[in-house]
């Protein structure tokens, strides 16, 4: 039986100090990230013994669990390759004229993705994403982790905006965290999944003009 995993980091907890601490990074993974992983197994589970029981009375709550915990997991497995020591910079290449392209330039997308993780209300996430109906680049927030996203969208870089993410090192500051993240960026990855997403084909033909 499948089953989903707690990825390790790439990089120790220290790695991405001094704008994300040690200490965030031990807990935000081995602790939050963690229960995300369980969460969604257990949920898994609990849709296995629903189905061999018959009982379908709970298949609400069940897979708005399910929902919650395994976009968890995919938005922190992906926030932790988003990030890397002495990341930061900008994309060149294709994903660098994509966002020139979408944005109008690289600080414009970088205000909007800031101002969009800024102005959440509550726990949630901002995301440069991939449409690929139309075939562009968008940001977006995501409430909690699963709601907002529009259907086709697929993340490219995710910025946690919960307060686990930040609070320890910045408490009220929010906006610095989400300044500071900027200096630890891994834009290869970002770029390499673009490069993946681009050829995505949604087969919608006639539903939007690209
Ligand atoms: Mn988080």
């Amino acid at each position: 039986m499948s089953s989903y995993n707690l990825p390790d980091l790439r990089y120790d907890y220290g790695a991405l100090e001094p704008h994300i601490s040690g200490k965030i990074m031990e807990l935000h993974h081995d602790k939050h990230h963690a229960n995300y992983v369980k969460g969604a197994n257990q949920a898994l589970e609990r849709l296995g013994e629903a189905r061999d029981k018959e009982d379908f009375t709970r298949i609400g709550a069940l897979e708005k669990a399910l929902a919650f915990n395994l976009s968890g997991h995919v938005l922190h497995s992906l926030f932790w390759q988003n990030l890397k020591p002495k990341g930061g910079g900008r994309p060149e290449g294709e994903l660098g004229s994509a966002i020139a392209q979408f944005f109008g330039s690289f600080e414009k997308m970088k205000r909007q993705m800031v101002e969009s993780a800024s102005t959440i209300m509550g726990s949630g996430w901002s995301a440069l994403v991939w449409e690929p109906l139309a075939g562009r680049l968008l940001t977006t927030q995501i409430y909690d982790h699963q709601s907002n996203l529009s259907q086709a969208g697929v993340p490219l870089l995710v910025l946690d905006a919960w307060e686990h993410a930040y609070y320890l090192q910045y408490q009220t500051r929010k906006t610095d965290f989400f300044e500071a993240v900027w200096n630890v960026w891994n834009w290869e990855d970002v770029s390499d999944r673009f490069a993946a997403v681009r050829s995505l084909d949604v087969a919608l033909a006639g539903a939007a003009t690209a």
